[in-house]
């Protein structure tokens, strides 16, 4: 095959995916492509077979997702023309999830359809007509045997948590699918481990398959010491974050780590405005020249504070880091070891510092689970003022909290509805919420 000179590729942007899925790509939050993603889009894209070994919390599902919803584009057809088999209808809704997130701006149609209640909505739904569907394998084999749903229009398929599917012992399923659907079809199959069983799986299911492995450095560097504070909300967060900075005996030189723009440059805002030391924000919203000189200064020693986004992290080699302060959990479960890699490098003993509301706390709970340790809990000092949570910030937890219920347990029935987002009128409201700008409110500084 000829060598083709590659463009380095680092951006949602850089992968050629068109409007509509860039689109939902920003409006997830996602502001750059995992390393999963960077490896696996590319080659999916290209059409080859993928062998893909990932865990949960690498940005998987979407690794494979975008390239399917750009081949198959549009809503095209009755018959689907991607099948994503997922082993649980947990993970399967999770899977529809995310299509849904990612489709949003196209037409595509898709459902996912599992056992443990009656057929009969999703034969429904099949019957209008799909593009692409998900779907746990007896399932999928009943309602095929059933003549409802046709498989011969196929051009993808997915074998996601492979290594589950086998423990599970759906193989003689599998089979069977693999004899029904067309012969010529791309096959991307993912799993968090290769046994025996995945490998002979993939021996029949691939064809000169392109392994990608990204390998989460599950346990932590062991200098690192670390503690969580369970905080209600984000100005007890900020309060937090004052007790703690005022220890500038120790706190020498911290990275302070947050999952949106928005918060970055409200800390590094908070951190400027009370005085506290020079600060710098890194984050998706500055220029590659500004990020460039921040890191720098940071590096120099001259800056005491860093204040960045998961994003802006990826980079940082930066040594005699003293504490990382996570102002927020991260939800690619893996950037909490990559966070926390940045203090206790060489000798030095570094301290990583979570703060999680109650939301955050099932994010905390898988982290752990990621990094086969329980992060020591602390309560919080006396001295930190504990305020009351606003009502917007309420519902948001309150809304996070029921989706990870759901997540956790497809048949739990929150008090909020999947589309029954914030009423607009609302959302606007929180833009003025003293959760963001109260250290504007506090300090009257021109700028
Ligand atoms: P997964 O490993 O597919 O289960 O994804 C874990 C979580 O990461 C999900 O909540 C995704 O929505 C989220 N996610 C996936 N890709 C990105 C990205 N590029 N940036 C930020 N979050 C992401």
């Amino acid at each position: 095959m000829a060598e083709e000179a590659e463009k380095e590729i680092t951006t949602f942007a850089d992968f050629q995916l068109n409007k509509q899925l860039l689109n939902a790509i920003e409006e997830a939050g996602y502001d750059k492509p995992t390393p999963i993603q960077l490896q696996a889009i590319p080659q999916i894209m290209a059409g080859h077979d993928i062998m893909g070994i990932a865990q949960t919390g690498t940005g998987k599902t979407a690794a494979y997702l975008l390239p399917i919803l750009m081949k198959v584009k549009y809503a095209q057809g009755t018959n689907p023309r991607a099948l994503i088999l997922a082993p649980t209808r947990e993970l399967a809704m999770q899977i529809e999830e995310s299509i849904s997130l990612l489709a949003k701006y196209t037409d595509i149609r898709h459902t996912a359809i599992y056992g443990g209640l009656g057929p009969k909505t999703q034969i429904e739904i099949i019957n209008k007509g799909l593009d692409i569907i998900v779907a746990t394998p007896k399932r999928l084999l009943e309602l095929y045997m059933k003549g409802e749903l046709i498989l011969k229009e196929l051009k993808t398929m997915v074998l996601d948590e492979a290594d589950k599917m086998m423990d599970m012992g759906f193989m003689p399923q599998i089979r069977q699918i693999l004899e029904v659907i067309p012969r010529k079809r791309q096959n991307l199959l993912f799993s968090a481990t290769m046994p025996e069983k995945v490998v002979e799986l993939s021996e029949e299911f691939l064809e000169f398959p392109t392994r990608i492995e990204v390998t989460p450095q599950a346990t932590p560097v062991e200098t690192v010491s670390q503690v969580l504070y369970q905080v209600p909300n984000l100005r007890t967060k900020i309060a937090l974050l004052e007790h703690l900075i005022q220890d500038t005996e120790n706190l020498k030189r911290v990275i302070i780590f947050t999952r949106s723009k928005k918060n970055a440059e409200s800390v590094s805002k908070f951190i400027e405005h009370r005085n506290y030391g020079e600060v710098r924000a890194i984050h998706g919203n500055k220029g590659q020249n500004t990020r460039i000189n921040s890191m720098e200064a940071f590096k120099g020693g001259d800056v005491r504070f860093l204040v960045a986004t998961d994003l802006a992290a990826r980079g940082i080699d930066v040594t005699m880091v003293s504490h990382v302060i996570n102002f927020d959990v991260p939800f690619v479960y893996e950037d909490y070891v990559h966070r926390i890699g940045r203090t206790g490098r060489a000798e030095n003993v570094g301290a990583a510092i979570t703060f999680a509301n109650e939301a955050e706390m099932y994010h905390v709970a898988k982290i752990e689970k990621l990094i086969r340790m329980q992060i020591p809990q602390l309560p919080l000092p006396a001295e930190v003022e504990v305020f009351k949570t606003p009502f917007d910030e309420q519902q948001e937890i309150a809304m996070e909290i029921d989706r990870q219920k759901r997540r956790d347990n497809p048949d739990f029935k929150g008090a909020f509805h999947e589309k029954k987002a914030i009423p607009r009128s609302r959302k606007a409201a929180s833009k003025k919420d003293p959760k963001v700008s109260f250290w504007q409110k506090t300090k009257k500084k021109k700028r």
